[in-house]
């Protein structure tokens, strides 16, 4: 019989008592409070309250993003035009660590999402830019099967991505690449000239013929970042792939020295949330994964996306520890976020 409850008849709580496993319910209140780090994200683009959300949510550090083109106002795309997302996330950094108290860095990078006009002028004013304390990482960059609006050929999209290697290895500076997903099928496609965001070079209506067009050109192009970084000089643990996805986490973990970032902020559009992470741990280990946000204004994100990772990784069945070097200890190893 279950032990007598003040409550008028039995709850679940009175036959709490005769199970052989509550001792094995080990509730991991230190998860409440692990401070974290995301690698990727745009917050610079966000709102005052989804930047506190970070906060709220016990974010420790980030990693600010600017090399999107999503925001450059003019087009075809200019050097000067991305020149001038860096001067904007310099100018801003430093009162959104006074405003919501994390640590706030940068990365800076010519993303080749949109083919720009001149992108020597941007490599040759990088220099200067990569040397600043501020600046922790190079990127995101990285080679992409197409672009929006005017295609890229692949031999120039490599060179940049190549240059920016070459800087980021003079610095001694980790490359966040950005990696190609192979999105998750819609259930249904939104009705004609919406899309995902709306606009010029976002409406898949304008997208540009792909350069890459092989079996797999999103794996394609990963496996041409590496080569770039090895022909750069640049170490394979200095470079993190984010959007890490079941096409591209086989051959990173099996033929590079790479880290691997799953990017779980936009889930809805990539189908990439904790589970993956989870069977990656499970497969890998978590010494070379990392998870980031992506978090930015131009489609639907979620700040909490990461916190909510921890909580779930650990409902999948990954150890404290595990969770612990994915979301601090990693990131700290490869950017040298403080401690
Ligand atoms: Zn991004």
């Amino acid at each position: 019989m279950p032990t007598p409850h003040a409550t008028k008849r039995p709850t679940d709580a009175a036959y709490l008592d005769d199970r052989t496993d509550t001792d094995l319910v080990d509730l991991p209140r230190e998860l409440l409070t692990l401070p974290w780090i995301d690698i990727h994200n745009h917050a610079h683009t966000l709102s005052w309250d989804d930047r506190e959300r970070y906060a709220l949510a016990g974010c420790r550090s980030m990693l600010m993003v600017a090399s999107g083109y999503h925001w450059t106002p003019y087009k075809p795309v200019e050097a000067d035009d991305i020149r001038f997302l860096w001067d904007d996330a310099i100018n801003r950094r430093t009162v959104i660590e006074r405003n919501h108290f994390f640590e706030a860095k940068l990365g800076l990078g010519v993303h080749t999402g949109v083919r720009i006009e001149n992108p020597d002028e941007l490599l040759d004013a990088m220099d200067d830019y990569c040397a600043l304390e501020e600046v922790i990482a190079v990127g995101e960059t990285g080679v992409v099967p197409s672009q929006h609006v005017s295609g890229w050929s692949v031999d120039e999209q490599r060179a940049v991505v190549q240059a920016q290697m070459e800087l980021a290895d003079d610095h001694d500076l980790p490359v966040i690449l950005h990696t190609p997903n192979t999105s998750a099928d819609a259930k249904r496609p939104y009705r004609d000239g919406l899309g995902v965001t709306p606009g010029y070079e976002k409406n898949a209506g304008l997208g540009a013929d792909p350069v890459l067009d092989g079996e797999n050109p999103a794996l394609e192009s990963v496996k041409i970042d590496v080569a770039a970084a090895r022909d750069a000089g640049l170490d394979e643990e200095r470079v993190v792939a984010s959007h890490a996805d079941r096409n591209n986490t086989a051959y990173l973990m099996e033929e590079t020295d790479c880290y691997l970032s799953y990017t779980i902020g936009h889930s809805w559009l990539v189908g990439v949330d904790a589970a993956d992470v989870a069977d990656a741990i499970d497969e890998y280990g978590s010494d070379r994964i990392m998870i980031d946000t992506d978090c930015a204004n131009v489609l639907r994100t979620d700040p909490f996306a990461l916190k909510r990772a921890i909580f779930e990784l650990y409902r999948y069945g990954i150890d404290i520890d595990d969770i612990r070097r994915v979301v601090v200890e990693n990131p700290r190893a490869v950017f040298g976020f403080e401690e």
